[in-house]
């Protein structure tokens, strides 16, 4: 179902009028973790200002540690839908467990599968039967055949379209927090109709790394990319040292639209 011998023209995702795929390059943008009204407004103003069309933000997190901040939950999803309406943008959230489901798929316009969940096969099938987009990031350790497996356990029930995102892999590189795949983009492009997005922020873990990747994923022939901002990074409850702040995402933004019109 995911490949294109299966079907061979470009499949357009459709998110509530945005579209993914149809050779326009989209921006997700937003904090890593939901942390309050405040910082989601000043997020969704920021996202909305570089000319993202949909807010990012996690309400349930995937933490390595059970002591670190673990989520806002239902009252995130809340206020993370208010701040995006207030805006005009879409919602493209992470979903962790099977039970959250409904609560998810009420808020979001996109629902994210994390990287620690690529072979949660359980979870895969029933975000697939939510008729919701699916962004599924590619896993720490996922090969490309296994991350199309997951992608097919999700288009398994013919209702939800899949968004490959690429967020890096591990290797024993340790100069980044992973490393970023950008051969995935013309290889998954080459192999599946569905679109692919990247990820620099987690495909790099550190924020001036951010903006040189992102050219590259223009160029490499993504359909869009999803990025951590935030308006105070220094301080934020997850991810900081790989969000960008306002000047340095506007300025990310200038340069990846003189890119996307010369392609
Ligand atoms: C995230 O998007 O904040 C996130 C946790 O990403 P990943 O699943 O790629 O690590
Ligand atoms: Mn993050």
């Amino acid at each position: 179902l995911t490949s294109r011998e299966f079907h061979p023209d470009d499949t357009i995702v459709d998110v509530d009028g945005v579209k993914i795929g149809d050779g326009s390059f989209v921006t997700m943008a937003g904090p890593c973790s939901v942390e309050g009204l405040d910082q989601i407004r000043e997020s969704a103003r920021m996202a909305k200002a570089g000319g993202a069309k949909i807010l990012r933000g996690g309400a349930f997190k995937p933490r390595t540690s059970p002591y670190a901040f673990q989520g806002l939950e239902e009252e995130g999803l809340k206020i993370m839908r208010q701040a995006a309406d207030e805006f005009g943008l879409k919602v493209i959230t992470e979903l962790m467990d099977e039970a959250h489901v409904d609560v998810v798929a009420e808020y979001s316009d996109i629902i994210q599968i994390g990287a620690r969940n690529m072979q949660n096969f359980k979870l895969l099938a029933t975000v697939g039967k939510t008729g919701k987009p699916v962004g599924l990031k590619r896993g720490i350790s996922g090969t490309i055949d296994e991350w199309l497996n997951a992608a097919e356990y999700v288009a398994f029930a013919e209702k939800s379209p899949v968004i490959f995102i690429e967020r890096g892999i591990r290797t024993y590189e340790t100069a980044t927090r992973n490393t970023f795949d950008l051969s995935a983009v013309p290889i998954i492009k080459k192999l599946s109709h569905f679109p692919i997005i990247v990820d620099p922020s987690h495909g790099t873990g550190v924020w001036d790394l951010v903006t040189p990747m992102a050219r590259a994923g223009v160029a490499a022939g993504a359909d869009g990319m999803i990025v951590e901002i935030h308006p105070d990074p220094a301080n934020a409850w997850s991810d900081g040292p790989q969000s960008l702040n306002e000047k340095n995402y506007l300025n990310m933004m200038k340069e990846v639209n003189v890119l996307v019109k010369a392609m």
